[in-house]
């Protein structure tokens, strides 16, 4: 956590801001490792604050014993208005809502500017460290457990409900504090839409079933998705399987420390518009995961992003074919110095 926050005020430094009042609470964690639901971070060359609620007096105290804690009873920005006293440059977070910004501007004192800062924190946060990848891996492998137990009821008469829900049950058995985000079981026609839910609809014999999951470990995220038939494919659900396979491999073959994430899509695509599937191909690559499900690197046809060692994302091809199906494959990959890494090998 030390090293974290000298990394964010030599960056502070560079831009001539003397204090950044951090409202993302996944940053606020990331910073202070207060892991509760609501909380503002202030940071200067010499303080620390963490400003939140009573709820939180005993947990602030406990998870953030560095920090200099506040607790609010009035108005948050008021709190935080005071932490920036003698600030002549005060950064915020873009992401940052409307009325808090408002609020802050009307209560911060004559001579502090506010200024908008954006993806400061969150360019630290994409290079994980050795306690983050821990907890990374924690949260993959408590997916990989549900997945193993729950593959088996993957068969003709079994709800995607019920699928779902076993997911997210086994996953809580094997250690998640909860599921990452909500669950995905999505078969026969409802497998087009690349962000289904869950429905009513049982499993049918030549059904593809996308199932798409997560669990979340000490605020870190996995992200998986297979695709599984019922029963045996016929031959256009088997090439499809195949392509989107093929794709994920020929993308995680390319990986090397440094390339341009565009490229390793180009790889993905190209694979898949080989096969004449490439026009249902219809999202990016992938994306970075950690205390979020999604943030950078974006793995995209128009991202400038590089994928540097320390850096965890996905790689998910997809291919939507509406009123027939789809197929996805989402591999957690973290990359070292001396290549990539999946996460998510051997699961299937
Ligand atoms: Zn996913
Ligand atoms: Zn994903």
């Amino acid at each position: 956590m030390k090293t974290r926050l000298l990394r964010l005020r030599g960056l502070l430094e560079s831009i001539d801001i003397d204090a950044l009042v951090v409202s993302k609470i996944e940053n606020v964690r990331y910073l202070s490792g207060f892991s509760g639901s609501s909380a503002v971070a202030v940071v200067t060359p010499d303080s620390s604050t963490l400003i939140t609620d009573g709820r939180y007096r005993e947990q602030a105290a406990a998870e953030s014993p560095h920090w200099e804690t506040v607790i609010h009873a009035g108005e948050l920005s008021e709190a935080v208005a005071d932490a920036l006293t003698g600030a002549k440059a005060a950064g915020f977070e873009v992401s940052a809502s409307f009325d808090f910004h408002r609020k802050l501007a009307g209560a911060v004192t004559h001579g502090t500017a506010l200024e908008p800062t954006e993806q400061l924190v969150e360019g630290l946060r994409c290079f994980k460290d050795e306690s983050e990848i821990e907890s990374i891996r924690a949260a993959t492998e408590c997916a990989r457990a549900a997945f193993a137990q729950v593959l088996p009821l993957v068969k003709q008469g079994t709800p995607e409900r019920q699928l779902a829900a076993e997911l997210d049950y086994r996953m809580m058995l094997a250690g998640a504090e909860s599921p990452a985000f909500d669950t995905v079981v999505a078969s026969g026609p409802n497998s087009s839409l690349p962000h289904a839910g869950v429905t009513d609809r049982v499993l049918a014999a030549g059904d593809l079933v996308v199932m798409d999951f997560g669990a979340c470990r000490n605020g870190y995220n996995a992200d998986i998705t297979r695709t599984v038939p019922v029963g045996e494919p016929d031959t256009r659900a088997r090439r499809a399987l195949e392509a989107v396979k093929g794709a994920s491999r020929a993308a995680i073959e390319a990986l090397e420390p440094g390339c341009p994430a565009s490229e390793i899509y180009q790889v993905a695509h190209r694979h898949l518009e080989e096969r004449g599937l490439s026009e249902y191909f219809t999202h990016g690559l992938g994306h970075g995961v950690g205390l979020e499900v999604h943030e950078k690197p974006a793995i995209s046809a128009r991202s400038n992003d590089t994928l540097d060692p320390g850096m965890v994302f996905t790689i998910e091809p997809g291919v939507y074919i509406a009123g027939w199906g789809g197929v996805r494959f989402e591999e957690m990959v973290l990359m070292t110095g001396a290549g990539a890494e999946v996460l998510t090998a051997d699961m299937d």
